[in-house]
């Protein structure tokens, strides 16, 4: 066994605590989690199953923690984890998993199949086996500070245009504010006016906001690659600087994993509560909303649909809020087929979206034909959404089918309709 592999065992022994020990011992192999996840409907191939996806880990479990799997072990019965299994293994664990949570939510035993995938990330990272542009984006954000390698002068620059655009001031470094908001890359890249709608909205409510120089970016690599050294150091730069600036919330940008990772993993990541909020801006949009401080005119005519963004909605509990606001500024609201909860992945979350190799590519193309057929059911076509990544994800599946759709930001299109 070469040394990396067994680094990579060793963290694979480490990770596996009660839950997944009990997780593999109660799987009944009904398959229900296949019927779950898009990797295997819209390809019908059965390595895609996800407990399927979890052999590498179940097996480390059976040879180090069952009767049976240690005598086997013991006796040379049964082979170790090898670099080539690790290797096979690389396109289920990432390519094909988007960390959606969709097979969680269907297992009749309570299997986290999706916690467990993310634990065999941490193993499958150490024994390199990650995928390229992930371990790229890693350094790059333990480098520079971002993913897409954005750095402050970037920033500064987009800033200054939105500035200028909206007649708005983006604070930044403003000790005392309310809010600091923390961005993704992809939204200062793709995506900037997203900046000039939160300054129009905190400029109707009144409240004070200030962005940071210290820590801008919010989205985790660190847990998209599965090791959980960065994804501390990443959350912690958040910490500091909301300390530091003494602001009482931080403001989670639309991009989903941003806000699981720093809502709802980095107080265990930090090991200790923070002495701020993290408000999702969904969750602060429909609060202003609902205390009369989200004032709209002019609703959009033409019927609309919304794509659910899985990290925010069905892993991090913003359930409400994207179809009250979505029906606040749409005169007709369709809702896609399984919403809420129940919604279908885009195909590109999980880091899924930063792999280039060309069999990711297609592979998340055949993914997204779900999403295809849904919007196809819904026949509009204007989608709405919550999270950057999402968006840009949907829109390489439209321009790669030649759909007529456009996608909309739900921050940006709420902006746009305030009243004057
Ligand atoms: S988390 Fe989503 S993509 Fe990953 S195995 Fe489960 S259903 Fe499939
Ligand atoms: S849904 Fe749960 S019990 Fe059924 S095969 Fe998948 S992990 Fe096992």
């Amino acid at each position: 066994m070469s040394a990396s592999i067994q680094k990579g065992v060793n963290v694979l022994k480490e990770v596996i605590d009660a839950p997944i020990a009990s997780f593999f011992a109660s799987c009944v192999h009904c398959g229900l989690c296949a019927e779950a996840c898009l990797f295997y409907t819209e390809t019908g191939d059965p390595k895609y199953t996800p407990i399927h996806k979890l052999e590498p880990l179940k097996k480390v479990w059976r040879q180090e923690y069952t009767l049976l799997g240690r005598l086997a072990k013991m006796t040379g019965l049964a082979k170790p984890l090898s670099d080539e299994e690790m290797d096979e293994w690389q396109e289920l664990v990432y390519d094909s998993c988007t960390l959606c949570g969709r097979c969680t939510l269907v297992c009749p035993v309570g299997n986290d199949l999706t916690y467990m995938i993310r634990k065999l990330r941490e193993g499958m990272a150490v024994a390199g086996h990650a995928p390229g542009g992930i371990v790229s984006a890693v350094k790059r954000t333990v480098e520079i500070g971002s993913p897409m390698g954005v750095k402050l002068p970037a920033l500064l620059n987009v800033i200054k245009h939105v500035q200028e655009d909206t007649g708005l001031e983006i604070p930044v470094d403003k000790t005392g504010a309310e809010y600091l908001a923390v961005l993704s890359s992809m939204e200062i890249i793709n995506y900037p006016e997203y900046l000039g709608a939160l300054a129009k909205i905190f400029k109707q409510a009144g409240i004070t906001w200030t962005i940071s120089s210290e820590a801008f970016e919010a989205t985790n690599a660190g847990i998209q690659i599965g090791i959980s050294d960065i994804a501390r150091q990443i959350v912690s730069r958040i910490v500091d600087a909301a300390e530091k600036l003494k602001v009482k919330k931080v403001l989670s940008p639309e991009c989903g994993h941003a806000y699981t990772a720093l809502r709802w993993e980095g107080p265990n990541l930090i090991g200790r509560p923070y002495n701020f909020e993290v408000v999702h801006v969904l969750e602060l949009l429909e609060f202003l909303r609902d205390h009369g401080k989200l004032e709209l005119e002019d609703k959009i005519k033409e019927a609309v649909t919304f794509h659910d963004p899985c990290q925010i909605v069905r892993r991090g509990g913003v359930l409400t809020a994207p179809e009250h606001l979505v029906n606040a500024v749409a005169e007709n609201y369709v809702p896609m087929p399984d919403p809420g909860k129940w919604n279908w992945c885009c195909g590109g979350g999980g880091g899924a979206s930063a792999i280039h190799e060309p069999d990711a590519e297609e592979l998340r193309f055949k993914a997204f034909k779900r999403k295809k057929s849904q919007l196809e059911a819904t026949g509009v076509k204007t989608m709405v959404t919550a999270c950057a990544n999402c968006r840009i994800t949907l829109e390489e599946g439209i321009d790669h089918y030649g759909m007529d759709t456009q996608v909309l930001g739900l921050t940006e299109l709420l902006a746009e309709h305030l009243k004057r």
